[in-house]
């Protein structure tokens, strides 16, 4: 899902402030990374998504660059599925989808994510309808490409998850995420 533009300024100050609540850490390459304060889990959080980035960097480095330059930071919380919020110019993830994810599946939606931020950087803004499912087709996309370079150790039951983007792609059917 995205974030969708904020009904009322006082979301996006909401937004901001919990962001800001966040506990923060850099990793080894350079990406921020901000999950609840005080979790256990937060350690294994953060090296399982180093792992990912570093599997994009593998396959794909001058995409990770992109997606680097694109985003100010990225969000472990609560939400219950993974979505790029405008508001923070942030890639936001759910702690539980993190703690189950293999690095392959989470690097193939960050990948997914920062195709979401550099539309947003290149001033395309995401509304409902004809908008919204042109853009999730070039996300898909751009997911299925690089979700074919991963190899079924980095993402355990990888050929499923190809098999439903290319689902995906073929009905043009668009989950906001
Ligand atoms: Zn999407």
């Amino acid at each position: 899902m995205l974030a969708g533009l904020p009904s009322r300024p006082a979301s996006i100050a909401r937004r901001y402030m919990f962001d800001h609540y966040l506990e923060a850490a850099v990793l080894p390459n350079g990406f921020e990374i901000r999950c609840r304060p005080g979790e256990p889990a937060n350690e294994k959080r953060r090296e399982k998504l180093y792992a990912a980035l570093e599997l994009i960097n593998s396959l794909d480095s001058r995409r990770l660059r992109r997606i680097q330059g694109d985003i100010s930071y990225m969000v472990v919380s609560w939400t219950d599925h993974a979505y790029y919020s405008p508001i923070s110019n942030a890639i936001l993830l759910g702690s539980s989808d993190v703690d189950r994810a293999s690095p392959g599946m989470l690097a193939s939606t960050i990948v997914h994510e920062g195709i979401h931020a550099r539309l947003h950087s290149g001033g395309f803004a995401y509304f409902p309808g004809a908008v919204r499912n042109r853009m999730e087709s070039i996300c898909v996309r751009a997911q299925l490409s690089f979700t074919k370079k991963l190899s079924h150790r980095d993402y355990p039951g990888i050929w499923r998850s190809i098999y439903y983007i290319v689902h995906r792609l073929r009905v043009g059917s668009w989950s906001i995420d």
